[in-house]
Formats: structure tokens, sequence, C-alpha cells
């Protein structure tokens, strides 16, 4: 069965979700971790948390993923901002024990003019320092679509940051399709030569999750623009040969298309009529 899912705004709580979830026939949900924009987080309800778990387990539900407020920078040239970017992913780590997910991913950073080597350094330095061996989340590197000065926009620099982690069971990736187009690889064309890729040079075992995107632009834009599925430059074939693909149909997959509820509903539909 397709492991499918959307992103969910965690405004109304996490039981709403899981409801908001269960109504589009989705078995697994995205969530901001608080604020996309960073900032403080809404305390725990434990009772909320538990009433999601029962629907999670009652329902069958695929592994959840947080994502981190995009605006966290671990490689920014501020310290400052590399700072708060850190105690706020410590944090994040602490709530998500306390919550039935343990997929965390974010973007690894924009190096802000320093060069990628530096980049990667301040990313990788900064993980070892907030990673503990108890944790039971994995954190998920994002592949970049390269924009301004995005690290992660190849494989090789996902891999030189994941070589530099310490505690390594607890890294591993989310390919994000439209990125991924964005960046360069041919997803369209040659979807078996990019997975062999990232196999060579990552390893297919780290990865974890797929954020399932159409987007607006041509291959190697580096714009980042997504577009509903099939709507867009990748095109409903090769998204359904993504989904169908035997190195990741097992994984879950997550929209992060420009739409409201129903919308994705229709995709949701959509994908799991198309899915072997
Ligand atoms: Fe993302
Ligand atoms: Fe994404
Ligand atoms: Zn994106």
């Amino acid at each position: 069965m397709l492991n499918i899912g959307c992103h969910l705004s965690l405004s109304d709580g996490y039981e709403a979700m899981g409801k908001t979830a269960l109504s589009i026939n989705a078995n697994t949900f995205q969530f901001f971790t608080r604020n996309p924009r960073g900032g403080s987080a809404k305390a725990i309800d434990a009772k909320d948390v538990e009433i999601l778990s029962n629907l999670l387990k009652q329902n069958n539900f695929a592994p959840l993923l947080a994502h981190a407020p995009y605006t966290l920078n671990l490689c920014s040239s501020a310290p400052e901002t590399r700072l708060f970017a850190k105690e706020m992913m410590a944090d994040d780590l602490k709530r998500l024990e306390k919550l039935p997910c343990n997929l965390y991913n974010f973007h690894p950073g924009s190096h802000t003019g320093q060069g990628a080597e530096t980049g990667i350094e301040q990313i990788a330095t900064a993980l070892n320092e907030i990673m503990t061996p108890n944790q039971s989340t994995i954190i998920l590197l994002e592949t970049m679509a390269g924009k301004g000065s995005e690290v992660g926009r190849s494989f090789y620099e996902l891999r030189a940051i994941i070589d530099r982690i310490k505690l390594n069971d607890k890294i591993s990736v989310c390919l994000d399709t439209c990125h991924v187009s964005d960046a360069g690889y041919d997803i369209i064309n040659d979807l078996d030569g990019v997975l062999t890729e990232f196999d060579n040079v990552i390893g297919l075992d780290k990865l974890k999750a797929i954020h399932l995107n159409d987007s607006l632009n041509e291959r190697g834009a580096h714009k980042d623009r997504h577009a509903k599925i099939g709507e867009g430059k990748i095109g409903l074939d090769a998204i359904v040969r993504i989904i169908n693909h035997p190195a990741l149909k097992h994984l879950p997959f997550f929209l992060e298309t420009p739409n409201e509820i129903d919308g994705y509903a229709n995709e949701i539909k959509l994908l799991r009529d198309l899915a072997k």
C-alpha cells in the first residue's frame, strides 16, 4: 500500500492533524514543529498527543515526519543565527521525544557566502553538539534545489555532512522531488540512474522519506517553486514512476504541493489509484 500524506498545520493540535489526515485518506502527514519562521513552540498537551498516538495505531499509520522551521540556518555567517538555530533544533529534539514521531527533517542551511565546505563543517559541528545517544529521532537532511547559497544541492554535499556525524545511525536523508529536479538530477528520464547515484554516493539505506512535489521550473533551474502533482515540469508520468519504484515504494511520501485540503485529498486519491 502507498504510504502517503501531506503537510498539515499544527495550529489546531495533534489530534486534529490525525483526523484531517484520515478525512483525506492519508496514512501519514508532515507538520512543522513550531511556527515555520521559528520562534517559541507551544507547550505539548499530553492528552492531545495520546489521542493522536491511539489514532495512528488504530489506523496503521506510516511514520510521521516533523519538519524544522525553514528559517533555521546552522551555517549562517552570523554566529548568533547559527546559535539560535542550534538551540531551536535541540529543543525540537527534546519535544519530539514526547511525540509519536521519530523523523525530523531540516534544510541543511545556506552558507551565506562562506562557501559550501565551511557550511558543511558548521552544519556537522552543530549536529554533533545537538545529537544525543539516547534520542529516538532520526534527523533527515533534505535534498535542496541549490537556490542561492543552499548547502545540500548535491548528493555529495549531503554525504560530506553525513560523514562527519558521530552518531551516524541517527542521520539520514529526505529526498524532495522538486528540489532534486531543480538541482539538476534527471528524475524524469533517468530515475534509475539518479537512484543508482544516490546509492553510490549516500546509500539507499539512508533514504527515509520523500517529499513528493512537482516543480514549476525546468531541471537545473535552482529555483525551488513547488507545483501541483502533474501540473509542473516533472509531470504525472514521472511522479507515478517514483511512487512505484521498487527502491522507493515502501517509503512514506509527503505532498508539499500548493493546495488547500481538498486539493490534497484529490492528489492522494489520484496517486492511490495509480500506485501498484
Ligand atoms: Fe523542506
Ligand atoms: Fe521539501
Ligand atoms: Zn521546496
